[in-house]
């Protein structure tokens, strides 16, 4: 790995010179840095064999609280393009692209960054910014990517920030965003059918990250373990919460894998509901391989949890989920 990184090094010096002149392949591969693994799986799909794609935070840590590793501040040091999630997904975006020093993959001007947020619909947007009560969400809720309508946003918004940057391949970046969409197309037709039944049917979630999913499949949040998001659950909230669930009748929390556990399994406990993980990175799950087989995933997780003879569910008892 650390010879062909040496070799690509090597092979980009040694053709600085054609850079912006002829086609990429011939300059080496584009280092792309991807702030997630969701955001990774998507350029991969878009830039194909033109680049080489590093995804910075693990698929089962908090996006909001990843701490980048001294490897993490490299791979965006070396990088041509960094492409990441807006808002303020990435709290540690900031301080990373800091000790990075390199002004083009700075939000919002920087002429090599790609935010994949751009033209998409954001929910909960707050009547003014403020972070007084520690809310992680002050743009907007910028769990965006679980809406599969958004991943074809933010392939395209991939697409087209590529072809700005490479507009000798800007054909072949646009071509593959229209392949993507094609394929998310047929998907979203099915999980739509599949979850159709349930439409209506109410939720708790750990984090307010669930909405845009919800929304899409006319499934209802009726409310979150965090009190904020970002916020730990008082027994006063918790209370309030298992009131809700035991008058509602509510019978299934969703979690990603990097919460913790033990607040869930009480609430679940007390309301005899079921604790379901729900993959929010490509790689969170053993299921989640890319984008698209990660919604597949939570679609079906979901499916599962309100008709349990489905055999797909996956629970916070099987080590697997655990396994941060
Ligand atoms: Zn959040």
């Amino acid at each position: 790995m650390k010879a062909k990184n040496v070799f690509s090094a090597l092979l980009l010096w040694g053709m600085t010179g054609l850079i912006g002149s002829g086609n990429v392949q011939a300059e080496g591969k584009i280092k792309i840095v991807a702030t997630t693994t969701v955001i990774g799986s998507i350029a991969g799909e878009i830039a194909g064999t033109e680049a080489e794609i590093y995804s910075i935070a693990k698929p089962k840590r908090d996006p909001h609280f990843y701490s980048p590793t001294p490897r993490d501040v490299l791979k965006a040091k070396k990088a041509d393009v960094l492409i990441h999630g807006g808002l303020d997904l990435e709290t540690w975006r900031g301080p990373l692209l800091d000790a990075v020093g390199k002004p083009e993959l700075m939000w919002p001007n920087g002429k090599r960054q790609i935010d994949v947020s751009a033209g998409i619909e954001l929910l909960e947007i707050p009547p003014s910014l403020s972070r007084a009560e520690g809310d992680i969400h002050a743009y907007g809720n910028p769990h965006y990517w679980i809406d599969p309508e958004n991943g074809k946003r933010v392939a395209r918004n991939i697409a087209e920030g590529l072809a700005r940057l490479y507009p000798e391949e800007a054909d072949f970046f646009l071509k593959n965003a229209g392949i993507f969409e094609a394929k998310m197309d047929i998907k979203i037709k099915k999980w739509t059918a599949l979850l159709a039944p349930y439409a209506g049917k109410k939720i708790i979630s750990y984090h307010k990250s669930m909405i845009y999913f919800l929304r899409r499949f006319g499934l209802v949040s009726a409310g979150e373990i965090e009190p904020k998001p970002g916020i730990p659950p008082t027994a006063r909230h918790l209370a309030t919460l298992k009131k809700i669930m035991k008058e509602d009748q509510i019978k299934v929390i969703l979690k990603e894998t990097f919460h913790e556990n033990s607040t869930p399994k009480k609430v679940a406990n007390d309301t005899g509901a079921l604790i379901v993980i729900f993959a929010q990175a490509v790689g969170e799950v053993p299921e989640a391989g890319d984008y698209r087989s990660m919604m597949d995933y939570d679609v079906r997780a979901v499916e599962a949890a309100f008709s349990p003879v489905f055999p797909s569910i996956r629970r916070i008892d099987e080590k697997t989920a655990l396994d941060a």
